[in-house]
């Protein structure tokens, strides 16, 4: 008895599995419907206390790294979002985090490495369609970015035209299009203010990436919140003056240690062109120790380690990456990933991590 009761449960349950496995197109399309309607509908913004916010669209450099994708770092600040740099994964990691690329407020580069542009082009693209935006999107960059911008807008000329002809004006007006491009010149002994308003300061100054001319870091602060970008640098007194005292430094962090196994095994491959590349490419970067040093010196609260190089595909290898520094920095440190969200709450002290993914 005991036997046929076990059994005819165990028929139950097939039955209803099979029931489900056969209604499972309906199933998903019905799941798929209330999470479409869900994602367009909510805005992500309005959940956020008022403060600073830092979302990682892409935590990596241009090797090819499965958890981190191009440079791109986003800013909330109050309801309006930043992008600073614009690396392949930008708008796709922006979506993935449940933001709207269509609200980005502006976009600032710190270089015109490939890697911190090759996004640029389907970022103003989603910026456009996403909220049928009838205003091109501000890039602002030091001297240069007219040739970036102009060359983007060049590649996606036809694309323009097909997509108007297709949506029509109405939904897509064509005046949307693009970017405008904004350059800025530098002061050696001060930052220049990029960008202003009643809550907001941005300002940019240059950093050390030679022979890379104009490369500059970034200043953010929102209310009484403030954070430092360092862009692509080797340790840099100019990021150091700008981080004094500022609640977090985002600064690019590339291991002498990792890169020389790379460059080892480069040699053995007999890749001797490779090996001297891995070699050169050290001398345009900052150590994760150097990084914090300069967390240090300027007392920033917390050093978050980013434009991640080489790739840290074993646990293991973050904590080669991170070795000492703990005893050179003692506030926290923690190593960026893509979906990394540290919010800043104004008239507060504290930094909450999380991910968005
Ligand atoms: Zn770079
Ligand atoms: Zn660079």
């Amino acid at each position: 008895m005991r036997l046929k009761k076990t059994t005819l449960t165990w028929m139950v349950l097939g039955l209803v599995a099979a029931g489900l496995y056969m209604a499972r197109a309906p199933i998903s399309m019905a799941i798929a419907k209330r999470v479409a309607t869900q994602r367009l509908s909510s805005d992500p913004l309005r959940g956020l206390p008022d403060g600073l916010h830092v979302a990682i669209c892409g935590a990596g450099s241009p090797m090819p790294d499965e958890q981190r994708g191009g440079p791109c770092t986003m800013v909330i600040a109050g309801q309006q979002i930043f992008v600073f740099d614009a690396g392949n994964t930008s708008a796709r990691n922006i979506n993935k985090m449940g933001f709207n690329a269509g609200n980005i407020h502006s976009i600032f580069l710190t270089h015109y490495h490939s890697d911190h542009i090759d996004g640029l082009g389907e970022l103003m693209l989603q910026r456009w369609v996403s909220n049928s935006n009838a205003e091109p999107v501000k890039v602002h960059g030091p001297i240069g970015v007219e040739t970036v911008v102009n060359g983007f807008l060049q590649a996606y000329s036809l694309d323009r035209g097909y997509r108007v002809a297709h949506h029509g004006d109405a939904v897509l007006p064509n005046k949307g299009f693009g970017a405008i491009a904004k350059s800025f010149a530098l002061q050696d002994d001060k930052a220049t203010v990029v960008f202003e308003n009643a809550d907001t300061r941005i300002t940019a100054f240059s950093v050390s990436h030679a022979p890379i001319h104009p490369a500059v870091g970034y200043q953010i602060r929102y209310k009484d919140r403030s954070m430092v970008i360092s862009g692509d640098t080797t340790p840099s007194a100019h990021v150091q003056r700008e981080a004094q005292g500022v609640d977090l430094l985002v600064h690019e962090a590339m291991s002498t240690d990792l890169m020389a196994l790379i460059q080892e095994g480069a040699h053995e491959a007999q890749r001797d062109k490779l090996a001297q590349l891995m070699k050169d490419i050290l001398n345009y970067h900052t150590t994760p120790q150097e990084a914090a040093d300069i967390a240090s010196k300027a007392q920033v609260n917390f050093l978050l380690l980013n434009h991640v190089a080489p790739p840290l595909p074993l646990p293991g290898l973050v904590d080669v990456f991170l070795k000492g520094t703990s005893d050179i920095f003692k506030g926290k440190i923690q190593v960026a990933k893509d979906g990394d969200f540290l919010s800043l709450p104004a008239g507060q002290k504290i930094i909450q991590t999380s991910s968005r993914y």
